[in-house]
């Protein structure tokens, strides 16, 4: 591998960990894990109460169920993300590990793995 491919997909798999994008999907994950935590409460709670809200409870169900699709989605999103970083990050050919962000500096200084000492970049 050369310096030039290194850098650049060390870069690429570092520009697809960070971004706004990945802090709005968060934020859905973590809204629909709330959401579905309260309309659960609301639910048990009306049927302690034996309320007759009959409509209230299929639209909570309904709600539940797009929580429960929009935290699937976010979390396949999440695992797509992983599996191409993984796919980027540059691996030492002889012990496998991945070039860390700690380890790039000195794998970019000497061109070897920070781990086993084999030749990462240049012939
Ligand atoms: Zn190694």
């Amino acid at each position: 591998m050369t310096r030039e491919e290194f850098v650049s997909r060390q870069a690429a798999a570092d520009a697809l960990s960070r971004g706004y994008f990945w802090g709005i999907i968060y934020s859905i994950w973590l809204a629909t894990v709330l959401a579905a935590i309260i309309l659960v409460a609301l639910l048990g709670f009306s049927f302690f109460t034996h309320a007759d809200v009959r409509a209230e409870r299929i639209a909570m169900l309904w709600e539940l169920g797009c929580c429960v699709a929009l935290f699937w989605g976010a979390n396949h999103a999440f695992n797509v993300r992983a599996r191409k970083v993984e796919q980027l990050t540059v691996r030492c050919t002889s012990c496998r590990r991945f070039v860390s962000r700690e380890s790039e500096k000195s794998t970019l200084e000497t061109g070897r793995c920070a781990g086993c000492g084999a030749q990462v970049i240049g012939p």
